[in-house]
């Protein structure tokens, strides 16, 4: 099948009566199959995408079709699609079905989106590796001995492996943006609140965020102005008035004040050949005239620990819903009501997820609440407030989007703190609230792509996309 790189060129074909969308989801089910061994997909929704694609042929013919008639979609495992199975990769919610879509979903079909099945990923959305999912790894398309990023591994996989022209992932600690980094492709970090997480499985609720991975940055520009925006089941999201993103994506006008970070750019676990990269971004945006100068921000350290202590206190409280009770497994072997609780979560849950549970609770428990939690609590503030800090003189923050490229399976497996510092450069976006976007720009001698991440001030989503697309013509 023919390999899109955008939703124009989808629409092109559409329009000039090439293709249809029922040969386009048949062609997207075919490439599936044949690409079964990545194992992006725990399940295609044939039989509803099917259907869509009909509809929208419909629509089309008769010239009522949505903006985004054309595009197939791929769902990571955590967010619910109406009488569609749901697992979040986990053992636990076995055999469950949404009750509801989420009010993503529901906004993207209602512009003619075509669902076409869920994407495996780290189990609850824990992990940078997609190992942590309860039904196998996800190959990276580009080397299979490869691990395509976590958690959202199977859509960013999916994405460049062309089984689907964009996905949906959440990102709570850079599980949007590692992913598309390692497997080359535009992940974006939303800001906290800019769109519903009514109907994503929550892991931590104060820094989930659903967004879009995609192959170009209009694409992405798109989807979020489908999906943001006020809604009645979320009350975090913000009322603001969401722009039209893909149409404001000119070059901003006049000279740009970009701020890196120079502790992440010369960070010693950075690989070299990522920081020679960044330093070369940087060199052509100043010889363009932008001001670019280096920015201390000498709080690397506290990020991801205040990340573990937050978000495992928010899932330890998110997962007790998981009970053997009122959704998915129950053990057989239990025999009364608590075993039911503790068989049914010992048998259901894996080790890490185990692990996030037992921390969060402990940071929660009544003798270290403030030495953990409260105190937690006052560092993400701080880190907030200088974050901000810097938007007061700059535009933007341009950073690595990883430490290295895709590694190789088991390479951190033993060692769960070697696996949390992957993390490094994305949590201060979640941490914070900012938006942020991973651009696959670089390509590193190992044949692995890398991402060049920005940050922009709360809610400039309209200016992140315009400069993103800057420096994409740039890279
Ligand atoms: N890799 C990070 C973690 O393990 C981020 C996960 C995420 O953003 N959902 O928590």
């Amino acid at each position: 099948m023919k390999s899109y790189q955008a939703l124009s060129e989808v629409q092109a074909d559409l329009s000039s009566g090439i293709i249809t969308c029922t040969d386009l989801v048949q062609q997207y089910l075919l490439r599936i199959e044949e690409k079964k061994h990545l194992n992006a997909f725990l399940e295609v929704f044939t039989q509803s995408a099917m259907q869509k694609a009909k509809e929208v042929d419909e629509k089309l013919k008769n010239g009522t079709a949505g903006i985004l008639a054309g595009m197939v979609i791929g769902l990571k495992d955590n967010i619910c699609y109406k009488n569609h199975k749901v697992s979040a990769s986990s053992k636990i919610l076995v055999g469950f079905e949404s009750l509801y879509s989420a009010t993503v979903v529901e906004r993207l079909l209602a512009q003619d989106a075509i669902i076409i099945g869920r994407c495996n990923c780290d189990e609850f959305a824990m992990g940078s590796s997609n190992e942590t999912s309860a039904f196998g790894n996800v190959l990276n398309p580009l080397d299979t001995s490869r691990v395509p990023g976590g958690s959202s591994g199977g859509a960013a996989a999916a994405v460049a492996a062309d089984l689907c022209l964009a996905s949906l992932g959440t990102d709570t600690g850079g599980s949007i943006r590692q992913p598309a980094s390692f497997c080359g492709v535009v992940g974006l970090k939303p800001t906290y609140g800019r769109v519903s997480r009514h109907g994503a499985i929550a892991y931590a609720s104060s820094f989930d965020q659903i967004g879009p991975l995609t192959k170009n940055v209009y694409d992405s520009a798109l989807l979020l102005q489908v999906m943001a925006g006020k809604d009645e089941y979320d009350s975090t999201v913000s009322s603001r008035p969401v722009p039209q993103f893909s149409q404001s994506l000119t070059p901003p006008s006049g000279k740009l004040r970009i701020a890196y970070l120079s502790d992440c750019v010369d960070a010693n676990g950075l690989n070299p050949e990522i920081k020679d990269y960044i330093y070369s971004v940087i060199d052509k945006l100043k010889k363009e005239g932008h001001t670019v100068e280096p920015v201390a921000f000498p709080y690397l350290d506290y990020l991801v620990p205040t990340y573990y202590v937050l978000t495992t206190a928010e899932a330890s409280s998110n997962l007790a819903r998981y009970d053997g009770i009122g959704f998915g497994y129950r053990s057989p072997n239990a025999t009364d009501l608590e075993s039911t609780y503790k068989k049914s979560r010992t048998e259901g849950f894996g080790t890490e997820v185990k692990r996030r549970i037992m921390l969060g609770t402990f940071v929660l428990s009544a003798g270290y609440y403030d030495a953990y939690y409260s105190k937690g609590q006052r560092v993400r503030r701080f880190l907030q407030n200088k974050t901000n800090d810097i938007f007061k003189n700059y535009d933007f923050i341009i950073l690595p989007a990883t430490p290295g490229t895709a590694f190789k399976f088991g390479q951190h497996s033993a060692d769960p703190i070697a696996m949390y510092l992957e993390d490094i450069f994305t949590v201060q976006a979640n941490i914070t609230g900012i938006p942020a976007i991973s651009l696959p720009m670089g390509s590193h001698s190992n044949g692995m792509p890398f991402g060049v991440q920005v940050f922009a001030p709360h809610f400039a989503e309209d200016r992140l996309f315009a400069f993103s697309q800057y420096l994409m013509e740039r890279k």
